[in-house]
């Protein structure tokens, strides 16, 4: 899988190099995390229109534990350059409308640090039940033996994981944070310097789930507040979503049908309602899922159906 892009060393070269390539559309954005790593936002554009011209759009992806919205965006990326996948094969993407008419920001990879930890480039079912995925996801807790648990921030000075989650990202000697669920996570990092920069008309958080004893492997998230948003928003929303879902559909995908808010209750909700609540009610927001560790829907598959989402939602800037 030479055209699978995912992991730090992989992640790094391929957008240097477009940097180098192609400056007049593309531009870098990086913050450094703890361990030493980079995390990189990358926006394409043809600089010779200007922005304000421009709709614009942040694809984001927070989950080390979850690959192919990374190698996604690496090729969708890829395609908007050099007009083919990384595989070679020709691309489907209106690029020069894209170029011109649009402002795509990705993060492909938001937390290289857990990345690099992961024993996997990807997640196929045929290796690892979902039990022992999630303990490489959360971490082992030392005295259950079970997942560790999921929270904002952790700290080695109160546990001891017997080993760290991969969905953690090292902010400090002693700190540990989840990058969807922490503005200190070099993700939410990334995604504040791109929104004080421009004003985005939508963003779509890409994620991977397990669709645990569900006939679906692809689904769409409305945001945990969709029922309290603007009106505006709150329809883009779910037309957006509902376009998604007809895509995936007719391209041989099998989408959970009703788009719906997320269903967190608690302390989950929380963290939603508190560190994403002022995105949700300045722009569109979608999450995209698609089946992760089943081999139902094989690597491959995984990025083909986060691609689509990512072309849905893209070329709808264009009408
Ligand atoms: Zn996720």
């Amino acid at each position: 899988m030479q055209s699978w892009l995912v992991m730090p060393d992989e992640v790094e070269p391929k957008i240097l190099e477009w940097q180098e390539r192609y400056p007049a559309l593309v531009h870098v954005d990086h913050v450094q995390q703890y361990c030493g790593l980079k995390a990189y936002a990358v926006t394409i554009s043809d600089k010779s229109v200007p922005d304000a011209e421009k709709k614009k759009h942040i694809f984001s992806q927070p989950h080390a534990h979850e690959p192919a919205p990374t190698a996604a965006c690496m090729n969708v990326m890829n395609q908007l350059l050099e007009r083919r996948g990384l595989d070679g094969n020709p691309t489907q993407l209106a690029v020069d409308a894209l170029l011109s008419k649009t402002l795509l920001s990705f993060i492909a990879d938001g937390n290289p640090d857990g990345r690099s930890r992961s024993p996997e480039r990807y997640w196929d079912g045929t290796k690892w039940s979902n039990e022992e995925f999630w303990k490489w996801m959360r971490g082992i807790d030392a005295e259950t033996g079970e997942a560790f648990k999921r929270v904002d921030r952790w700290s080695t000075r109160e546990d001891h994981p017997k080993r760290i989650g991969i969905v953690y990202e090292q902010i400090n000697e002693h700190e540990y944070v989840e990058p969807n669920r922490s503005w200190e996570s070099s993700f939410f990092r990334l995604i504040h310097m791109l929104l004080d920069r421009h004003e985005y008309d939508q963003l779509l958080d890409l994620h991977q789930t397990e669709f645990v004893n569900s006939p679906s492997n692809c689904m769409v998230i409305l945001p945990v507040l969709q029922d309290e948003l603007p009106p505006e928003i709150r329809e883009s929303n779910a037309a957006w979503a509902e376009e998604i879902v007809a895509a995936w559909a007719t391209a041989g995908g099998h989408p959970r049908p009703e788009p719906r808010p997320l269903s967190y209750k608690g302390q989950q909700r929380e963290y939603f309602v508190q560190r994403w609540g002022h995105i949700y009610r300045r722009l569109s927001k979608l999450t995209s899922e698609v089946q992760n560790n089943n081999v139902a829907t094989p690597p491959l598959e995984q990025r083909r159906l986060t691609e689509i989402a990512i072309r849905v939602s893209a070329e709808r800037l264009l009408r």
